[in-house]
């Protein structure tokens, strides 16, 4: 039996990358798997590549309205969700001085706005059913200074406050909620750094990047019931970054 089995989950920002590896991990794990996004082609692509279990839906993670309607959509046909994945996210560098307003509003509205939009939509209806799972992807960013992308961090120490929030709220209610911490992992993310990407791989103490499923393991085990004591931490998977 799978470690997911007959569990219904979605996972935002799931057309690529890491959302995509942990959608392959759920599914194999037994679980139906909703991925979304707002890269429709490469999301349609992708749920076709993993299979039945797997579906794409349109999902702007700033938009209330997406929200309910992917959320609505999954209770309607299965009527519960068990496990979000509040994967979305953006990433700009930029110090203070490189970082304009419009820059940190957009940051904000992906990166914080929508996993808050995420525990309001997906936890209420995980707490009124009385259990569930919600794990936000932060980044090292969140555990540490970031000089050189300054609106990223803020929105990253964010979630960590969040994820603390909203796991002490439905901590009687069956739903646990925790932040995991990716620190540099091989994913389309990092075209970002261009130049310097050597730069930040240097820094790494194990001296290699993650590979998406690396996370995806941590992600998987936060999902399952195997994690059923586990509320409101920090989980990160960083090859030693931050140590
Ligand atoms: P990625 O760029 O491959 O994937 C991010 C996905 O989010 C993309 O498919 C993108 O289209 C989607 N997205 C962006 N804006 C969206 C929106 N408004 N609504 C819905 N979807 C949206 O990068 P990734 O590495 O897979 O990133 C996944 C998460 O991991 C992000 O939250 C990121 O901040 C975090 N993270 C990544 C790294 C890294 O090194 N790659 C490190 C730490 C944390």
């Amino acid at each position: 039996m799978g470690r997911l089995e007959g569990k219904t989950a979605l996972i935002t920002g799931g057309a690529r990358g890491q959302g995509e590896a942990e959608a392959e991990q759920f599914a194999a794990e037994g679980a139906t798997v909703f991925i979304s996004d707002v890269l429709d082609d490469v999301g349609e692509e992708t749920a076709a590549r993993l299979g039945h279990a797997v579906t794409y839906v349109h999902h702007d993670v700033t938009s209330e309205d997406d929200w309910k309607g992917a959320v609505g959509g999954i209770l309607d046909q299965f009527g519960r969700l068990d496990v979000l994945v509040n994967n979305a996210g953006i990433f700009q560098l930029g110090g203070l001085a490189d970082t304009s307003l419009d820059d940190w509003n957009r940051m904000i509205a992906i990166n914080q706005t929508g996993v808050f939009l995420g525990l309001k939509t997906g936890g209420i209806p995980m707490r009124d059913h009385g259990s569930g799972s919600i794990i936000n992807i932060s980044s090292i960013a969140g555990m540490m200074g970031t000089a050189t992308a300054h609106a990223y961090g803020a929105t990253k120490w964010a979630v960590r406050g969040m994820t603390k929030s909203a796991a002490a709220e439905f901590a009687a209610d069956g739903v646990r909620v925790n932040s995991v911490h990716p620190g540099i992992v091989e994913t389309p993310m990092l075209d970002a750094f261009g130049d310097a990407r050597p730069v930040v791989t240097k820094r790494i103490p194990m001296g290699r990047t993650a590979q998406p499923a690396e996370v995806g393991n941590v992600v998987l085990v936060l999902a399952s019931d195997e994690a059923s004591y586990c509320s409101g931490h920090e989980f990160v998977v960083d090859g030693a970054f931050t140590a």
